[in-house]
């Protein structure tokens, strides 16, 4: 089966039936562009499953490519052709034996998402809301970024042909800033965090001047992010792991998984059984966590944010809500690590076990060690650890040491 191979003439339906405020229920029409709902909540993309099961069960699927477009029934873009897309492939289910055998666990999986385009799993959120855009007519895009949405963005609107403007933390990862402007987006250095951009983004959104495409401002997104589910399930045999540790920013990944899971119990691809889903913060910025364990609905803004795992350096997620709402109803937790925590976790998946991790799968690794250590998960249950993105695009330790050629070493020594 080709692991690539797109039709672009090929038209297969969509089921999306309208769109539906997240806190107030309220309906929207589909096939508009829409921001947040009127009530200031992210609004969710419905479908008519019943129909939509119709066309895409275990048979339709084994005949399609291993790719996010396998699930198009329950993905919003209407036209084959206003797909926009890099090569948007599965990613791989990795075991960590090594590193499961030191923790004394029966297996550890890693889903790798740092194979897709641009390196991360933003390809597959703005791969589907920048198709969306291109199939509502949407010239210009603008969008705050820790780095790695910027990227996607700057790619996928290149693209599509859509101008695109990326606001990023002055203290972004070098290759993040450089990679969007390689890439065709204009790239600012803010001097503030990712709300502090995002607030001149939707400043420049409210006076016209672009569209807002911040997390979980615009609806599709999720709908890409979703896709992650849908691909752990398929290759687990359309089982569900007990547990997934997702490093949570704005926790698209995460709110988007468990409308998946859903929406896949309603296509019969699953039963009613589900992963615990475990939110994974850093110590420096943990909104989520501490709303979690302050038994609250919402998390306050978390100030003077800092962690070297930029990819959840997020002091406010409009979906926290959300993300809360998923934790609570699977049964899961939030959790936090310590930036050193990340650091030796990721040195010791790469040392152990050749993978390397990104800080933020760093981040997931140290939290189910920890969980493990006390008594949060069991060593018995499949854990899934989520590797967001290719540890290659974050400063790495040097390690070497220096040889001279003039003479040649004492070999035993190397
Ligand atoms: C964006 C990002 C995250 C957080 O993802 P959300 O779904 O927005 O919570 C984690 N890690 C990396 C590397 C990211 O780029």
């Amino acid at each position: 089966m080709p692991v690539w191979s797109l039709n672009q003439t090929e038209e297969r339906p969509t089921f999306v039936t309208h769109l539906e405020c997240s806190e107030t229920g309220k309906t929207f029409e589909a096939d508009k562009p829409y921001n947040l709902s009127p009530a200031g909540k992210p609004l969710l993309v419905r479908y008519d499953l019943a129909a939509a099961r119709r066309h895409m069960n275990l048979d339709t699927l084994a005949q399609r490519p291993m790719d996010l477009w396998r699930y198009r029934e329950i993905l919003p873009v209407r036209r084959a052709s206003n797909i926009v897309s890099l090569g948007e492939n599965t990613t791989p289910l990795i075991p960590l034996p090594a590193m499961a055998r030191r923790l004394g666990a029966r297996i550890l999986l890693v889903k790798d998402e740092g194979r897709l385009p641009t390196g991360s799993f933003k390809a597959r959120g703005i791969a589907m809301a920048v198709s969306m855009a291109k199939e509502l007519g949407i010239k210009r895009i603008a969008m705050p970024t820790n780095g790695n949405a910027g990227a996607a963005l700057a790619a996928y609107a290149t693209r599509a042909g859509i101008e695109a403007i990326v606001l990023c933390p002055d203290d972004t990862p070098e290759v993040n800033v450089r990679e969007i402007a390689a890439q065709g987006a204009r790239v600012y250095r803010v001097n503030g965090l990712i709300d502090d951009c995002g607030k001149i983004v939707g400043e420049g959104a409210a006076q016209g001047h672009w569209f807002d495409f911040s997390t979980l401002k615009e609806p599709y997104r999720i709908e890409g992010k979703k896709t992650m589910g849908l691909d752990l399930a398929e290759q687990l045999g359309w089982q569900l792991p007990d547990v997934i540790f997702y490093p949570t920013g704005g926790g698209t990944g995460l709110i988007g998984m468990w409308k998946a899971f859903a929406e896949m119990e309603e296509l019969g691809l699953i039963g009613s059984e589900r992963p615990r889903m475990v939110s994974v913060q850093a110590e420096g910025c943990a909104p989520i966590v501490k709303a979690f364990e302050d038994g609250e609905e919402h998390a306050p803004r978390w100030e003077g944010a800092s962690t070297l795992a930029w990819g959840i350096r997020v002091p406010k997620a409009i979906g926290d809500f959300l993300i809360l709402r998923a934790v609570r109803e699977s049964q899961g937790f939030a959790i936090s690590v310590s930036d050193e925590e990340i650091t030796r976790a990721v040195a010791e998946a790469g040392a152990a076990d050749g993978l390397l991790l990104c800080p933020e799968g760093g981040a997931a690794l140290a939290a189910y060690e920890k969980a493990l250590a006390e008594g949060k998960v069991q060593p018995d249950e499949r854990a899934v650890l989520f590797n967001c993105a290719t540890g290659l695009k974050y400063p790495l330790v040097d390690q070497s040491k220096i040889l001279d050629h003039h003479q040649l070493p004492a070999f035993s020594t190397l």
